[in-house]
């Protein structure tokens, strides 16, 4: 993917893998190495975007991942935004979605008259 504003353009490479890539999070060479492996040879302007990503000081390397929590809330305390549902960079909306939390979670306490036990129930139904 290319994702071009403000005069510059992100360089994203994303593939699918079937077995889980062991890597070291500290070593970017290694990481750097596992894209030119994946994508070399592959065609269309690959060649000169994996020579882009070698020189690059902005180089980033992560997986998708998702963890599910059995809740939003324990105690007094109760997550919302990205650290409770973050959604998927493949389907982004993110910022909306923190904002409808909060403000499902506002309503919540305002109907619950400031019980947080029964607001953070009302707010994890949605
Ligand atoms: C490249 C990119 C593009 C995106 N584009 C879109 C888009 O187009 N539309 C959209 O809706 N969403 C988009 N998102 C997603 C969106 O940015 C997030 O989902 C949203 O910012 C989540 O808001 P949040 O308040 O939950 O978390 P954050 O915005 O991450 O806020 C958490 C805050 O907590 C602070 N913090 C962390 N630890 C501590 C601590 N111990 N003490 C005090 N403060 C702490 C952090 O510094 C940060 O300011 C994008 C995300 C990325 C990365």
């Amino acid at each position: 993917m290319l994702n071009a504003y403000n005069s510059k353009t992100d360089i994203i490479f994303i593939f699918l893998s079937d077995q889980e890539i062991v890597y070291d999070y500290k070593d970017i060479r290694a990481q750097r190495q596992i894209i030119q492996d994946q994508f070399k040879d592959t065609g269309w302007r690959s060649t000169e975007l994996l020579e882009k990503v070698a020189k690059s000081d902005s180089f980033y390397f992560d997986k998708f991942s998702q963890i599910k929590m059995p809740a939003w809330s324990k105690g007094r305390v109760a997550l919302i935004g990205d650290a409770a549902y973050c959604p998927s960079p493949a389907s982004g909306q993110g910022g909306s979605l923190a904002m409808q939390g909060a403000a499902t979670l506002a309503d919540a306490l305002l109907l619950c008259d400031g019980d947080f036990k029964l607001a953070f129930e009302a707010y994890e139904r949605g």
